[in-house]
């Protein structure tokens, strides 16, 4: 189980960005930033693609501490307003609504891959939607940085999760015939390297499922916090998202508004509203699982159309 917190990094590393990471182009203006332990942290918008990325951005080893760490997993309290909010709140928790989660996201795309096809689920924390898949009778594994994520869903769930860097990862037995990249919509070092790396993974027919949070949707402000961290290191939008799949092999087939499972508790906490959390504290409307429309939130299915 998710120990009890432990202290993240004190020092992060940062590096300098000239251009921007998804089209090349070098005019950018700042997007917002917050402060975080003292540090001002920015982000910038590409004045071509209008990619919102941060810059100077997290070292790579810098990020990768904060998915090993308890504390990002397991934050109780976290800095609001002028501060930076950080990972999420005893992510446990949530399982319930994030199988729920899961088993609508298969419907959607369960058609796009072959039966029982070799299925990949990338950065799958504690493994939800690994089992939804072995459950439908797909040879479904894992990766994730976490290895105290990893070793909860190996227990809890009894599927196959292996503790590494997906960057990193070559998987065994040859390629896969489906990737599945749920919630790091933000959260990788670089999304262009990292979306070739699944290219090289799938066959030539293979499909890449994810979802993503249009960053520029008029109903954004709405979600206040939501992804504005420390380690959401990019802001995608639905127009330059095709930028990203075109850059690494693919093509969109469907681009769909997601409708979350949630409880009231788990929405609060996301979006930074602590206050009305304390007040249903002691309530179990709070745990009461729902399903709502994101309205900026989408689930593509991307087919690969050549290898990079
Ligand atoms: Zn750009």
């Amino acid at each position: 189980m998710i120990s009890s917190a432990d202290p993240i990094a004190a020092s992060f590393e940062f590096v300098q960005l000239r251009e921007c990471p998804l089209c090349g182009h070098p005019e950018r203006s700042p997007a917002y930033q917050r402060r975080y332990q003292g540090m001002e942290i920015r982000w910038e918008r590409c004045q071509a693609c209008r990619f919102v990325f941060q810059n100077p951005k997290l070292s790579r080893e810098s990020l990768n501490s904060i998915y090993r760490s308890s504390t990002y997993w397991n934050v109780q309290k976290m800095e609001t307003q002028s501060g930076l909010r950080l990972g999420y709140s005893d992510y446990a928790k949530g399982e319930a609504y994030r199988l729920r989660q899961s088993q609508w996201r298969l419907k959607q795309i369960r058609r796009f891959a072959p039966e029982g096809a070799r299925w990949l689920d990338v950065a799958c924390a504690t493994g939800f939607f690994v089992k939804t898949l072995v459950d439908a009778g797909f040879q479904s594994w894992g990766v994730e940085l976490s290895s105290q994520m990893a070793q909860f869903g190996k227990e809890r769930y009894g599927v196959d999760i292996e503790a590494c860097d997906f960057d990193q990862y070559v998987p065994p037995g040859g390629p896969v015939q489906a990737l599945s990249i749920w919630g790091a919509d933000s959260n990788f070092y670089d999304p262009v390297q990292t979306y070739q790396h699944a290219n090289r993974m799938l066959s030539d027919d293979g499909w890449l499922f994810f979802n993503f949070w249009d960053f520029d949707h008029p109903i954004r402000p709405l979600l206040g916090e939501f992804k504005i961290g420390l380690n959401g290191l990019y802001q995608l939008n639905r127009k330059n998202i095709h930028l990203l799949l075109a850059k690494s092999g693919f093509r969109a087939e469907l681009v769909k508004m997601e409708w979350s499972f949630a409880s009231l508790e788990a929405i609060l906490s996301l979006t930074g509203r602590f206050l009305p959390l304390q007040w249903l504290g002691g309530l179990g409307l709070a745990r009461a699982i729902f399903q709502v429309p994101t309205f900026s939130g989408f689930l593509v299915a991307a087919r690969k159309v050549h290898s990079v």
